[in-house]
C-alpha cells in the first residue's frame, strides 16, 4: 500500500479482521503500548470488532499519563516563580497537581506558554534574556531527540537562561517490570511505531528472547493495527515468539542513528518513577552530569517537592493493562476529561480519556 487512505479502508480492514477471528482460538490478551494507538482502537471500532478473538489492553504509552504527581508539582512551584517562564506542550497545562494545575496558575497570571518544539523554547529564552526559561521536557524515546538537540543548541548559544525540566521515560524497561509482574495477563504487544523509528528494534528483540514473549512493531492506522494482531494471533497460534516489524514504511532495525547519537551525548539512563506504578530500574533519562548547567531540578533546587497520587485513580492498573477505564468508579462522574482526577483523562492520548471520549462505557456487552 502506497497511501494513508489505504491504511484506512473499510474493505481491508473488514477482511483482516476477519481473518484474525478466523484464526483465533481462543481470546488472547495483547496490549497496544502507544496512547495514539490506543485512540484508534477505539476510534475505530477494533476493540469491539474483534470481541471475542482478541482481549485489547492498553499500555503505559501516554507520555502525559505516566509523569508523576511530584513532577507536576515541581512544574507549578516553578510556575509560581516571579523569575520564572515555564514553558510546556498544551496537554501538561491541565493535568491536575496536588492543588491546582499549570491552566489556572496562567489564569491568575503566571507566565506559563505552550509551545509546539523545543526551538520554540530556545527562542524564548534568547529572547527574554531578563527571563529564566524553563521548558517542562516530557515524552518517550520519540521527543528525547528534538530535546536533546535544544540543550546542544542552548549551549552553543552560550544561553545561561534556559533549562529543561525533565520526564522522560524508555517502553521496554516499562514492558520489562509489566512482564516480571504475578499479575501480568497480557502474551503479546504491539511496539509502538514511532519510538522504533528512532530507537530501532534491537531492545525489543531482547525482550522476545527473555521472555519468550511476541512482538510486533505497528503503525498507528486501523490497517497497520489490525495486521499487527494479525500477525501477533498467527504466532500465538503456531507457538512462536518473535519479533515483526508491521511498520516497515518508517522502521528501520538500526533507528535513527544521529537521532540516537544527540540523546546519547546529552542524557544518560536511569532509574525513573511512573505515576502510579513507581519507580522502573533504568526507565528514565536524566540530564548527563556536563549538562547539570541546564538541568532545572538542580537550578533551582526542587528535588524535595514529593507528592501522593489522588488513591481514588486506579490509573496505574489501567497502565499496566490489569484493568480497563471503566472499572475506576470515578470514571464518567466524578473524573472526566471537563474535570480529571487522573492524568489518563487528560491526556489526547490517555486510555480513560480514549474511553470516554469513544463511549465505551456506554456500549451494551
Ligand atoms: S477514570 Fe480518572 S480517576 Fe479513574 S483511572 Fe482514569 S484518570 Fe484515574
Amino acid at each position: 500500500m502506497k497511501y494513508l487512505d489505504e491504511y484506512r479502508d473499510a474493505r481491508i480492514a473488514r477482511a483482516l479482521a476477519a481473518e484474525i477471528r478466523r484464526c483465533s482460538s481462543r481470546p488472547w490478551v495483547l496490549m497496544e503500548i502507544c496512547g495514539g494507538q490506543t485512540h484508534t482502537l477505539m476510534r475505530y471500532g477494533i476493540d469491539e470488532l474483534l470481541r471475542g478473538s482478541v482481549e485489547l489492553v492498553h499500555g503505559p504509552g501516554c507520555p502525559v499519563c505516566v509523569t508523576p504527581l511530584e513532577l507536576i508539582d515541581r512544574a507549578i512551584n516553578l510556575a509560581r516563580r516571579r523569575e520564572v517562564t515555564l514553558v510546556s506542550y498544551g496537554d501538561m497545562l491541565r493535568v491536575p497537581g496536588s492543588d491546582t494545575d499549570l491552566f489556572h496558575l496562567k489564569a491568575e497570571g503566571g507566565d506559563v506558554r505552550i509551545v509546539y518544539s523545543p526551538t520554540d523554547a530556545v527562542n524564548l529564552a534568547r529572547s527574554l534574556p531578563e527571563r529564566k526559561v524553563v521548558f517542562f521536557a516530557i515524552g518517550f524515546e520519540t521527543t528525547a531527540p528534538a530535546h536533546a538537540m535544544a540543550v546542544l543548541q542552548a549551549e552553543r548559544l552560550g544561553l545561561n537562561n534556559f533549562s529543561l525540566l525533565v520526564s522522560h521515560v524508555l517502553v521496554p524497561p516499562a514492558i520489562r517490570s509489566l512482564l516480571r509482574s504475578p499479575k501480568n495477563r497480557v502474551q503479546g504487544f504491539i511496539a509502538p511505531g514511532h519510538v522504533c523509528t528512532v530507537v530501532g528494534c534491537r531492545d525489543y528483540e531482547e525482550l522476545v528472547s527473555e521472555f519468550r514473549v511476541p512482538i510486533v512493531v505497528g503503525g498507528f492506522e486501523p490497517v497497520d493495527l489490525l495486521e499487527a494482531i494479525r500477525m501477533l494471533v498467527i504466532q500465538l497460534e503456531a507457538g512462536r515468539t518473535e519479533l515483526e516489524n508491521q511498520y516497515v514504511r518508517s522502521v528501520q532495525y538500526e533507528g535513527n542513528r544521529p537521532a540516537q547519537a544527540a540523546v546519547a551525548r546529552v542524557f544518560e539512563a536511569a532509574d525513573r518513577k511512573w505515576r502510579g506504578i513507581g519507580s522502573i530500574p533504568k526507565s528514565g533519562l536524566f540530564l548527563k552530569p556536563e549538562y547539570a548547567a541546564f538541568d532545572a531540578e538542580r537550578i533551582f533546587n526542587l528535588h524535595d517537592i514529593c507528592a501522593q497520587e489522588p488513591p481514588e485513580c486506579i490509573s496505574a492498573e489501567v497502565l499496566l493493562g490489569h484493568k480497563k477505564p471503566t472499572d475506576c468508579t470515578a470514571f464518567g462522574n466524578r473524573c472526566t476529561p471537563d474535570k480529571p482526577l487522573g492524568a489518563p483523562m487528560v491526556s489526547s492520548e490517555g486510555a480513560c480519556a480514549a474511553y470516554y471520549q469513544y463511549k465505551r462505557h456506554l456500549v451494551t456487552l
